[in-house]
């Protein structure tokens, strides 16, 4: 008997592990002297994918959560049939969707009252659709894919709720219009003046921060095999009605696209750099480390990373560390996985702070090349803590501990 397992797509993730973030607009807003307000007036900074909400009715906040493909219990079927599962499940694991679907399709022609067949040939619309829509979130092949694969495994609710987001995207971004450069494939709608007449800006800011990236990374996604890197630019209602986030949010990436609101370009264009070199770094560290990279190096990188300059950086995780002090610091294995469940809004706030702060220790005590490793040694299945041991002869416990003593 043979399993294959799934290689996961993830629609929208909604935890701090994984590549999925958003910029906080307020932040930028803030005035660095403001005049403190009593506190329960203050909101805290409010970061980004931990406040996620799903919206009603809006793309759903989960990953699709792919099933094993199962070999029929023995004597059940025909050897003949049997092979043919086999020769599908090796197709899915080499992403010859084609070949898997149409294997799948006789076996299940041939059998209908063998679930296993049913199960694995929704298996692989699924991934089809999903990796066609990765390619190309307009088609119309990949909703067809999708809608059989559920008459096939009703059961599997997750599918429903991603065809469901599917169908909004595609309701909120039917006119929208793109543009493509070397990196990257801009969305927007074409009837906005501020839009159309700055596109071609955004693009080239958008090329920026991808070779800077790239530079400090070492590491070129596009170059490497991956798609261009889709940037939808929305109406805040629209963004809210897909992301699910609220007024705070300045953008978000969900593993398949940044997505970023935006009123009135000429006022918040300014913004938008940050915004853009924020998610965008959230997916290169996607490319780069996998989906298991823990949340606060996740977000500590892209808010470090957000700024262009040393300086900046450096006052920005200075502001962070001055804000933590008094305060017990959060054990980084708090900060690995969901934080979903997370309530208090001051804690969760706390824990960005810590996140920008202690990488930006990180980086400026041991390089960037300790940071990177990390996230890279993801990718291999490494823990945080061993690849920093590997790359700088240091337990990472004995960095945090340094890091509050400071
Ligand atoms: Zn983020």
């Amino acid at each position: 008997m043979r399993t294959g397992k799934i290689v996961v797509v993830a629609l929208v993730v909604t935890t701090f592990t994984v590549a999925s973030g958003a910029w906080l607009f307020q932040r930028s807003l803030m005035k660095r002297h403001a005049r403190p307000q009593p506190p329960t007036v203050a909101p805290p900074v409010m970061p980004d994918e931990y406040q996620r909400r799903p919206a009603p009715g809006g793309v759903p906040a989960e990953a699709y959560a792919a099933a094993p493909i199962a070999a029929p219990a023995p004597g059940s079927v025909t050897s003949e049939w049997a092979r043919k599962n086999e020769a599908a499940i090796a197709a899915l694991e080499s992403e010859d969707f084609a070949r898997a679907i149409e294997l799948l399709e006789e076996c299940h022609a041939a059998n209908p009252g063998i679930a296993v067949f049913a199960g694995n040939l929704a298996e692989a619309l699924a991934r089809a659709a999903v990796a066609e829509h990765g390619r190309d979130s307009g088609c119309t092949l990949c909703i067809d894919r999708l809608e059989r694969a559920i008459v096939l495994a009703p059961a599997r609710l997750e599918l429903a709720r991603l065809l469901e987001g599917w169908r909004l995207e595609r309701a909120v971004e039917g006119e929208f219009w793109n543009e493509s450069s070397q990196h990257f494939q801009l969305s927007y709608d074409g009837r906005r003046n501020d839009l159309l007449w700055g596109s071609t800006r955004l693009l080239n800011e958008l090329e920026a921060a991808y070779g800077d990236l790239g530079l400090l990374f070492g590491f070129y996604p596009v170059e490497s095999g991956r798609a261009k890197f889709r940037v939808v630019l929305y109406e805040r209602a629209g963004f809210s009605l897909l992301t699910g986030l609220g007024d705070w949010a300045g953008g978000a990436f969900d593993g398949t696209a940044i997505r970023i609101p935006v009123g009135d370009l000429s006022a918040e264009e300014s913004r938008l750099k940050r915004v853009f070199r924020h998610e965008l770094c959230h997916a290169f560290v996607r490319e780069y480390g996998g989906d298991s990279v823990p949340g606060w190096l996740n977000e500590g990188v892209s808010q470090w990373l957000e700024r262009e300059h040393d300086a900046e950086r450096n006052e920005d995780a200075r502001q962070a560390a001055s804000q933590l002090v008094g305060q017990a610091a959060i054990p980084l294995e708090s900060l690995t996985g969901s934080l979903a469940s997370w309530k208090d809004e001051r804690a969760i706030t706390h824990a960005y702070r810590q996140s920008l702060a202690f990488t930006g220790y990180l980086w400026n005590q041991h390089g960037s090349r300790a940071v990177l490793a990390m996230v890279a040694g993801c990718k291999q299945g490494k823990t945080p803590a061993e690849s920093f041991l590997a790359e700088v002869r240091l337990p990472l416990a004995d960095a945090f501990e340094a890091f509050q003593a400071q």
